[in-house]
């Protein structure tokens, strides 16, 4: 059983550094912002709840956030352990996660400069079928616009990548989320990671951190 959590800023590359562990340790990614994005996409019940939180910078509540989590970890692909990407966010969230008995191995902090972070969001384009990521200068596609893994297009912006949703989510990182260093660092948990730089070098970083 191995449980890991990415924390970070939007930006700092959490998702791109989690599929990575994926492949490493055979455990599935729970990315809270995917399955969010996917029940918005849906028009589920939650996904109604959760859109005008996410489309304007703003967290989603806990109480509907943990509900989900609590799903996502009982299906069975989660038996060996997962990757969360992006949960928890707030310190209700991960005292909701000691309620559940869950402990967690490791807590991976990835650092970003604030001027590099809105330099990535900014350029930040997705496929919206197959959820590749790209950006428009440092990773662009092949062919302006179209995926490089399944030929779809266009790619699209998430409209909380816009500047002025940017600002607002980091100043939410920096409320809600950045304290939560501290809290895993007092537990013993914290593993920091320079996530600056071309990202081989960062998951290189990752994975001798954590002895893979
Ligand atoms: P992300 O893809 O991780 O940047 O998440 C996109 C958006 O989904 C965030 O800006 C929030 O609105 C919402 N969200 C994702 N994860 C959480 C979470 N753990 N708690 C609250 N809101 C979340």
């Amino acid at each position: 059983m191995k449980r890991l959590m990415m924390l970070g800023p939007p930006g700092a590359g959490k998702g791109t550094q989690a599929q990575q562990l994926v492949e490493a340790f055979q455990i599935p990614q729970i990315s809270t912002g995917d399955l969010l994005r996917a029940a918005k996409r849906d028009g589920t019940d939650l996904g109604k709840l959760a859109a005008p939180y996410m489309d304007n910078g703003r967290l989603v509540p806990d109480e509907l956030v943990i509900g989900m989590v609590k799903e996502r970890i009982a299906l069975p692909d989660a038996k060996n352990g997962y990757i969360f990407d992006g949960f928890p966010r707030t310190r209700n969230q991960s005292e909701a996660l000691d309620e559940m008995g869950i402990a967690l191995d490791h807590v991976i902090s990835i650092d970003v400069s604030e001027p590099e972070l809105i330099r990535r969001l900014e350029g930040r384009r997705s496929c919206k079928e197959c959820k590749a990521v790209y950006h428009l200068v440092f990773a662009a596609p092949k062919v302006a616009g179209t995926c490089d893994r399944c030929g779809s297009s266009p790619l699209l912006q998430r409209p909380d990548d816009m500047p002025v949703k940017i600002k607002q989510r980091l100043v939410e990182y920096a409320e809600e989320t950045e304290p939560l260093i501290d809290f895993y660092g007092e537990k013993g948990l914290l593993i920091q990671i320079d996530g600056e730089g071309d990202p081989k070098e960062v998951k290189k970083r990752i994975q001798s951190a954590l002895g893979t």
